[in-house]
Parts: C-alpha cells; sequence; structure tokens
C-alpha cells in the first residue's frame, strides 16, 4: 500500500491510499511496441520506459513488468503481476490458470503447420512424420483432436530451418505474412491455433484491484472502438438526405447543419471501417460531396 499523490483526476483524493496494479507486458520483441501504445493510448504516461525492468505511471496506478513473453502466463497466475498482455499461443501453450478479460486487436498471427513446398500434401501427410515446434502442447492438441500420431521434436527457436538440415519433415510454427516460410521453402498446410494479443488477469484480484482493471478496461475498450471506426463530414443536397441518414445512422443518428447556400447541408457521423469503401460509394451514388474522414482517438457510447 502506498499513498498517490496526483491522481485527483481519477477520483482518487490525495489522502487515499490504495495499492498499485500491476500489469506484465513483453520486454523487447513483437508485442512490445503495440503495448506501450495501448497504456499511451488510454493516456497513461509512464516513467522512463528506457530501463526496461519495470517502470511505473505518475497518471494512474500502475507498476509495468517488463519480462520474457514466454514467462508472463506464470507471473499472473502467481499474482506476481495482476494482468498482463501475452499472446494466446503462449497462453494456451503454458496452462496456467488466468482469464482473459479483453482480445487486443493485435499480435495477430497463426500458429500453422508447414511442409517442404515441393510436397504434395495428400490425406494422412502428417499420419508418423516427425514435426519440429516450439509449442508442443498446442501441436499434441491438435494431433490427438484430428487422431493423427506423428512425432513431436521440441525446439525453442529457428523452427523453420529444420526440414532444411534433416530434423524434421514439417514444422508447427507462428505465422502472419507467411514470408519467412516462402524464404526457407516452405508452404503452409493447416491452422492449428488463430492468435491475437489478449489482456489476462490473476484470477484472485481483490475488489479495488478490479475496480483499476474495469477502469484499464474501459479505457481500452473506447480506444479499440475508436480505431474500428471513422469520423465522417459530408455536404448532401437536401431532398437526398433521408437516403444519406439510412446510409449513416451514427452513434444516435447523425448531425446536420445547414449550409451558407440554400437547398445543402453538411452531414457529420460516425462510420466502421468494415463498411467504410461500400458506404462511401453509396454515399457518392445518393448525391454527397466533399466527404472528409477523420480518425477518432476515443469513443465513448
Ligand atoms: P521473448 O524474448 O519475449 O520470449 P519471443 O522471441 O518469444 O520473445 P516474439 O517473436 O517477440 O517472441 O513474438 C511475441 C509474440 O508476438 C508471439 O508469441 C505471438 O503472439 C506474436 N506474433 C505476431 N506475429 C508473429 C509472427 N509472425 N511470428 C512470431 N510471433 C508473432
Ligand atoms: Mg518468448
Amino acid at each position: 500500500m502506498e499513498s498517490l499523490r496526483s491522481l485527483t483526476s481519477f477520483g482518487v483524493t490525495k489522502t487515499e491510499t490504495m495499492s498499485k496494479l500491476r500489469i506484465a507486458i513483453q520486454k523487447s520483441g513483437r508485442l512490445y511496441d503495440d503495448s506501450i501504445s495501448l497504456l499511451k493510448e488510454c493516456g497513461i504516461e509512464l516513467r522512463n520506459v528506457k530501463d526496461r525492468l519495470k517502470t511505473e505511471s505518475d497518471n494512474f496506478p500502475l507498476e509495468v513488468f517488463f519480462l520474457r513473453d514466454d514467462d508472463i502466463p506464470q507471473y499472473v497466475e502467481d499474482g506476481v503481476a495482476d494482468i498482463g498482455i501475452v499472446g494466446q499461443n503462449v497462453l494456451y501453450e503454458k496452462c496456467k490458470e488466468t482469464e482473459i478479460i479483453e482480445r487486443l486487436d493485435f499480435g495477430k498471427c497463426r500458429l500453422a503447420l508447414a511442409i517442404n513446398k515441393n510436397e504434395e500434401y495428400v490425406a494422412n501427410y502428417l499420419q508418423g512424420k516427425k514435426i519440429a515446434t516450439s509449442y508442443p502442447i498446442l501441436l499434441q492438441k491438435y494431433l490427438d483432436e484430428n487422431k493423427i500420431t506423428a512425432e513431436i521434436h521440441e525446439i525453442s527457436g529457428s523452427v523453420e530451418i529444420a526440414p532444411g538440415i534433416g530434423l524434421a519433415d514439417v514444422i508447427c510454427d507462428l505465422v502472419s505474412s507467411g514470408s519467412t516460410l516462402f524464404m526457407n521453402g516452405l508452404k503452409e498446410v493447416e491452422t492449428v491455433l488463430e492468435s491475437q494479443a489478449v489482456l489476462v488477469r490473476n484470477k484472485d484480484l481483490n475488489e479495488e484491484q478490479l475496480k483499476w482493471v474495469d477502469k484499464l478496461l474501459f479505457r481500452i475498450r473506447s480506444v479499440k472502438k475508436a480505431k474500428r471506426n471513422k469520423y465522417i463530414l459530408l455536404n448532401a443536397p437536401n431532398n437526398q438526405l433521408p437516403r444519406i441518414f439510412e446510409l449513416l445512422p451514427g452513434m444516435r443518428s447523425p448531425t446536420v447543419l445547414p449550409l451558407a447556400e440554400e437547398g445543402w447541408s453538411s452531414v457529420h457521423s460516425v462510420l466502421s471501417e468494415d463498411e467504410f469503401w461500400e458506404k462511401i460509394e453509396q454515399l457518392k451514388a445518393a448525391g454527397a460531396q466533399g466527404i472528409l474522414v477523420v480518425p477518432i482517438e476515443k469513443m465513448i457510447i
């Protein structure tokens, strides 16, 4: 427990005491930048991140531990960290008792099986093969589910070179674009797991810790929602407004302002990224002009 100095903006008085929430994130690697950016986008300023062992925030009761991603599930299970950001691939491989509280939309990849690109991938191809992987638990589960008997060779890194040096016939490794496989003369044949970074929490947090996890989650969700949406402004002739409203329902309903030119209005609304291009075409067809699309920083509904 420690006293907090400057948390008045979060409804915490200067004299109130509380424990800081401890979050474990990757020390360096593919999840590091996105994890730090997410905290920043949530308005959490961190002191001296370069130190990379641990740091804390002055404007949110958060202490950040920088760890190897493999260790994060264990630290969160043990309660050394209260929450953590880790890939589902690592989380499921480690089989630790934690609870996923949010998918974070970054670190997207898949654990996939790949074979020599010149081989034909026929039915029962995997039966009796040697498969190199850093994910023996997830691979064994996949093999069991698909009633395949194969030999698993566990290696800790550079899995993609295993077929080239005669260590294995098949590999089971993380893939995002597939370029590493391609460079090593391999082709992807099966997906074992679709993965992304997730926020996990220790199962036994106290009420106070849960309160701060909720506050953090609220911010994370606002940032995620904002990323999936755009703010759109356009001009349209008044006789086309009913059609434009149909296309742009907005959060409650669109904002409409009259233009100086008689018979025209400016319409402001929010548009989801998924339907963006389709809607723009339809809006143009409905007579919309001067369409402006701008990013949204936070979205609170
Ligand atoms: P550490 O030193 O922390 O153990 P690492 O080398 O095991 O790091 P990274 O290569 O930095 O791990 O990857 C971290 C996570 O990023 C992976 O576990 C996975 O969830 C995600 N990821 C996303 N795309 C890829 C990819 N193409 N290859 C590997 N991991 C990816
Ligand atoms: Mg690792």
